[in-house]
């Protein structure tokens, strides 16, 4: 999660103009419409947008400039909006999809040459042959793609145990057209996602309990429609050929990146140099390695994010263009989740470790809860409901710093979605479309019937010290 948004000191900076006040912005004289819960910005100039603090601990607006090759993803993500902005498709996307694929044939061309010669050598070979062979086949077996695997254990939720989410998510994979979800799990992030795993790729959606909880009912379907729209929103990064490229090729960096090798340091020369030389061999594996896996995005990222902007359309032919937008809105409220969520905890570690014993957790109590002898519920109970209050009290003028602040948010340019501002310009720019799915309060209450163990178990989790 970002960091969250901390008021800020309601002082204006040293070099203020003078007669400014905390309610005058320092830097264009324009008044401010100052909560003190949240950071103090000017709207019109866009003074304090990123308070000093947030830009030194969040590491997705640095304070250092942007370097040529973020510059150069940004205009390339800027290019890409004006085109769908206009009704012009991407026109390099084939030529770039062809030699990404190639890229992918060669990583999993090494993999099987590699194979084929441990395989030879072990048939064909003498007993130190064989043994190398045997050496051979264990790299392979470290250096294999990875394609992933059907989660198993309490995250997830079978059919039998949510028939009315998976009756809803069905619906909504009706409705794009896509496949029904495998497997659907629940875990503790501001986040969505879908996964396609296995040789007979099985797509497992996994839905972040507090994102879930922030949204509305329409804006759920939203998010079930856009996750399950990877499906059929034409992007091959998901397709086993790249994906099992790309997967390897990150698992080889992992493997190959460089380490501090101390161990070397204390013996004789001779394991010295040795040492040394490994570490440079495998420095410039993990450089080209790096480069590789920056030229395989370089070809697959217009054509992926379109492919997120076409998830964005589906979502609101699902749910309707108003709740996609507002399910996008709400993606921009992870650190004031992540706020509410530390302070909960924080009240609830300066509790007494009497008080909290017994409920697992006892609620961080007021005196006049304390007078009464009404049962207490825990803060796991109740932190959803928190939660969702505290969502709900940001005020406009906050949501729009954080809209405006995630324009100039530089790990955008590297990430798989196109930045959250301009997902929401493009659907804004078409026409409204009205609701498809929709979900009776019997349903409702259903779905949240059956996450009812999740809801308790991921609070209890997020609390805990
Ligand atoms: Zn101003
Ligand atoms: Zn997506």
């Amino acid at each position: 999660m970002s960091s969250p948004a901390a008021p800020a000191a309601p002082t204006p900076p040293a070099d203020a103009p003078p007669g400014a006040t905390p309610h005058t912005c320092p830097q264009c004289a324009a008044p401010l419409d100052a909560d003190p819960r949240f950071a103090v910005w000017c709207p019109r100039c866009e003074w304090n947008l990123v308070p000093e603090h947030d830009a030194a601990t969040d590491p997705t607006t640095p304070a250092a400039p942007a370097t040529p090759r973020e510059r150069a993803v940004a205009a390339r993500t800027e290019q890409l909006y004006q085109d769908l902005a206009a009704g012009r498709t991407a026109s390099a996307g084939r030529r770039d999809w062809l030699a990404a694929a190639a890229v992918a044939s060669l990583v999993h061309l090494v993999t099987t040459a590699l194979f084929g010669w441990a395989l030879w050598l072990l048939v064909t070979g003498s007993t130190p042959l064989r043994c190398l062979g045997a050496a051979a086949l264990a790299v392979v077996v470290l250096l294999r793609p990875r394609i992933g695997r059907v989660p198993r254990g309490e995250s997830v939720l079978t059919r039998s145990q949510a028939p009315a989410l998976y009756g809803l998510a069905d619906r909504v994979a009706a409705e794009l057209g896509a496949r029904p979800v495998g497997v659907i799990r629940v875990d503790r992030s501001f986040n969505a996602g879908l996964a396609v795993v296995g040789l007979r790729r099985h797509s497992v959606l996994t839905l972040g309990l507090p994102l879930w909880e922030a949204l509305d009912e329409q804006q759920r379907i939203a998010l079930l429609g856009h996750e399950l729209a990877h499906q059929v929103n034409g992007d091959h990064r998901r397709g086993l050929w790249l994906n099992a490229a790309i997967g390897a090729l990150a698992h080889w960096y992992d493997l190959a990146r460089p380490r501090r090798h101390a161990h070397w340091a204390g013996f004789r020369l001779l394991f010295h140099v040795a040492g040394l030389i490994s570490n440079a061999v495998l420095h410039s594996l993990a450089w080209l390695l790096m480069r590789t896996l920056f030229l395989l995005d370089r070809l697959t990222a217009r054509a992926g994010h379109q492919a997120e902007y076409h998830a964005d359309t589906l979502a609101a032919q699902a749910a309707s263009t108003e709740a996609a937008r507002g399910m996008l809105k709400a993606l921009l409220l992870d650190g004031a989740a992540g706020t509410l969520v530390s302070r909960v905890r924080a009240g609830h570690q300066s509790r007494p470790r009497t008080t909290r014993r017994g409920a697992a957790d006892a609620q961080p109590a007021s005196p006049a809860s304390q007078a009464s002898k009404a049962p207490q519920a825990s803060p796991a109970d109740t932190l959803w409901d928190r939660l969702r209050d505290h969502l709900a009290g940001v005020p406009p003028l906050e949501r729009e710093r954080l809209l405006r602040r995630s324009a100039r948010d530089r790990a955008a340019v590297d990430s798989t979605h196109p930045p959250t501002h301009l997902r929401l310009a493009l659907l804004a720019q078409r026409p409204p479309l009205p609701a498809a799915v929709t979900t009776s309060p019997a349903e409702s209450a259903a779905i949240a019937t059956e996450l009812a163990p999740h809801r308790l178990r991921i609070a209890r989790s997020l609390l805990a010290p």
